[in-house]
């Protein structure tokens, strides 16, 4: 039936497109007028056609779009029965969102923002520690791509200019980063390739390169070409260095058939991870040393190679593996059995946690943390008063800083401030093996808190519902802390 519309006699410059039972006319002229009147022609013409068949237009939901490269907006109004429509600067056919300069920059930020809550949804069900295994994980961030990529071949061009897609590519990154569970100071470069997904631009090249050659079945062909494209990349690129002297071919990578990445694998396959020189790189330590090891880096390679902290854990390697394992080995080792995969696995779980613990062990004794930890309390004192109290730990370099409701010490010490509780005497509580005193000071409402004199240590007051405050150059450390240490919650004696 519809075949009678396409094969209407029509005025020249008019191509008529139809899909299901949306019909789109396209007129091409050099002037308005011409357009316009061209277009009138056509629409009567289509219109007496349905008629004649039958049906109906529903004249009132025609969109009219004007398709010019003139510095002047213009507009131009056609008519459809007994309406008149005006063009509009942009409109959406089948999905894809056309702008009057085919810049489809109003397209990728309406997907952008459409896959940034899929995004943001998805990010709930993939916690970095814990939840699905990797492989289940680049299937839900494949639908952040199919969301990203509908109707790439008809805005693959306007793709071309970076700044169009650069928010798509940071959302599709951020999926990516979840695949494996990654920091998000990895490099866009290691990112794809941990998680297997080439980058979003050759993601659309491959889509609009797969539509001109549709009639053929070339998938795997132009599938290969785009892992080409993105191994020439991955070699020529400065960034993600580590991960390159480890994974420098992508297709094995890829196409293997065992091996889910975790949050601790990654952390090796990364360097972004409990390492003094990652963590002094991003400001969260003061010293990038091994606190064994003189004078060497305590980064990724020395800490799985080198130090002799972990010489039994990686004694294990080396007797499956039949000699010393070097970075450049160690990933076709994994790739050769899942069993090699697994002990590669399980050596970077108890390398990472040991690390973990003694950075924070570390953190406890080495008095120099540069932050200020704000911390709330119901202290019981010995006569069975609940008050509630405001802590505020400073420690090293933080001494010298203050503000208003503390007092400043050099010696760290716990300063804190009563802000409920009328008790003027001094309070003795327990909390675990320690007496804690809390006494009143001198100035105004501030009292001291001493506990079991010198020994200090944040664990032994930390309470349930603590918040951290922001201090200059504390927020990062606070949220590092949260973020790698979710267990640390102690509960202070009530
Ligand atoms: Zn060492």
């Amino acid at each position: 039936m519809y075949d009678r519309i396409l094969r209407l006699e029509l005025p020249r410059p008019a191509k008529i497109v139809g899909f299901a039972d949306d019909i789109a006319i396209t007129v091409v002229a050099k002037h308005l007028d011409l357009v316009e009147f061209y277009s009138n022609e056509t629409i009567r013409l289509v219109r007496a056609a349905l008629t004649e068949l039958g049906l109906q237009t529903a004249d009132q939901k025609n969109e009219v779009l004007l398709v010019t490269s003139r510095k002047v907006t213009e507009t131009i109004t056609v008519r459809a029965g007994g309406h008149y429509i005006t063009s509009a600067p942009c409109i959406r056919y089948l999905g894809v969102h056309i702008d009057a300069r085919l810049r489809f920059e109003e397209h990728l930020r309406i997907v952008s923002d459409k896959a940034n809550r899929v995004a943001g949804a998805l990010l709930g069900l993939m916690p970095n520690i814990g939840g699905p295994r990797s492989s289940r994980r680049r299937l839900y961030a494949n639908v952040v791509d199919l969301i990203l990529l509908y109707g790439a071949l008809a805005w693959s061009e306007a793709a071309k200019k970076q700044s169009y897609t650069r928010r798509a590519a940071s959302i599709h990154r951020r999926a990516c980063l979840r695949v494996f569970c990654g920091f998000c100071s990895i490099s866009h470069e290691a990112t794809y390739v941990l998680a297997s997904i080439p980058p979003l631009t050759l993601l659309i090249d491959e889509r609009s390169r797969l539509y001109s050659r549709r009639l053929e079945s070339v998938g795997s062909e132009e599938r290969a070409k785009t892992i080409e494209e993105w191994q020439a990349q991955w070699t020529r690129s400065r960034k993600g260095r580590w991960t390159h002297r480890l994974i420098p071919n992508i297709t094995p990578w890829i196409e293997r058939r065992h091996g889910e990445v975790d949050y601790h694998l990654t952390q090796l396959l990364t360097g972004h991870g409990c390492f003094r020189s990652y963590l002094c790189w991003s400001n969260n330590d003061t010293s990038d040393l091994c606190p064994v090891c003189p004078a060497a880096v305590e980064d990724v390679e020395h800490v799985a190679f080198r130090c002799p902290r972990f010489t039994e854990e990686r004694e294990v390697l080396h007797r499956l593996f039949g000699g010393p394992l070097e970075p450049e080995m160690l990933v076709g080792f994994m790739l050769e059995t899942e069993s090699n995969w697994l002990a590669v696995s399980t050596f970077a779980h108890s390398v990472m946690t040991r690390l973990r613990g003694a950075k924070r062990g570390q953190e406890e004794d080495d008095r120099m943390m540069r932050y200020k930890v704000c911390r709330r309390a119901w202290v019981r004192s010995p006569l069975g008063e609940f008050s509630r109290f405001v802590f505020f730990a400073w420690c090293g370099r933080a001494c010298a800083r203050g503000g208003a409701g503390t007092t400043q010490k050099e010696d760290p010490g716990y300063v804190i401030s009563l802000r409920s509780g009328k008790k003027k005497n001094p309070i003795t509580v327990r909390a675990g093996s320690d007496r804690i005193t809390i006494s009143r000071s001198p100035r105004r409402g501030l009292t001291k808190l001493a506990i079991d004199g010198a020994q200090h240590s944040h664990d032994e007051v930390r309470s349930e519902n603590h918040t951290h405050k922001r201090a200059p150059d504390a927020g990062a450390k606070a949220q590092l802390e949260r973020m790698m240490v979710p267990e640390a919650r102690t509960t202070l004696t009530r």
